[in-house]
């Protein structure tokens, strides 16, 4: 399973930390919520690449823990990052939001592209996030003026917080696919920041 964690920090310095930084320690699984202590296992790391908003590539190190009870692997994914995404979190909102606001956007065409539909295809979940959170809102079928209207919203909470607090809604996540069977099925499951 994936575990995404605040380490307060961003991509460079994270990068610069490998693997050194600050890891987080669970008294219990994040999978099976058994005892920590004698069952859950570093299990090394696996590298992939961050890219930031000045398209900086970065080689980073994403720590692995294994649990003995349930033979879960657990990979901590930082939270600047969204899963099977290089770029940056920051870096594909604020992109899409400059691509909403009619403007010009620095980068990949085809990249900001992918990202736009996959962040409108995900307008619904997102809609739903607000909803369960409190918002009254509805959903209008003006694509681009949903979008807009979403993106502001989620400006407002903060694109690191929304991120975070979404995370595992309806059993996905921020511009991700709407089924993913690692994710632990519980509503508003976060992991211990
Ligand atoms: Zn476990």
């Amino acid at each position: 399973m994936l575990c995404i964690y605040d380490f307060e920090i961003e991509l460079e310095e994270y990068a610069l930390k490998e693997r050194r930084n600050e890891f987080p320690v669970f008294d219990r699984c994040p999978n099976c919520n058994g005892i920590a202590q004698g069952n859950l296992h570093r299990n090394g790391y696996y590298w992939r690449y961050g890219i930031n908003e000045h398209d900086e590539a970065f080689h980073i190190p994403i720590c692995r823990l294994r649990c003995l009870a349930c033979k879960a692997n657990i990979s901590i994914l930082p939270s600047f990052l969204i899963p099977y995404y290089q770029h940056t979190l920051y870096t594909i909102v604020d992109r899409v939001r400059q691509f909403l606001e009619g403007k010009k956007v620095i980068g990949c065409r085809q990249q900001l592209a992918q990202h736009i539909k996959r962040f409108c295809e995900g307008i619904h979940w997102i809609h739903s996030f607000f909803v369960d959170i409190g918002h009254q809102i509805g959903l209008s079928n003006d694509s681009k003026k949903e979008a807009q209207k979403y993106m502001k919203m989620i400006l407002d909470i903060g694109i690191s917080p929304f991120f975070r607090r979404s995370w595992g809604h309806l059993s996905s996540y921020f511009m991700g696919k709407l089924i993913l069977p690692y994710l632990r099925y519980k509503k508003n499951y976060n992991c211990p920041t």
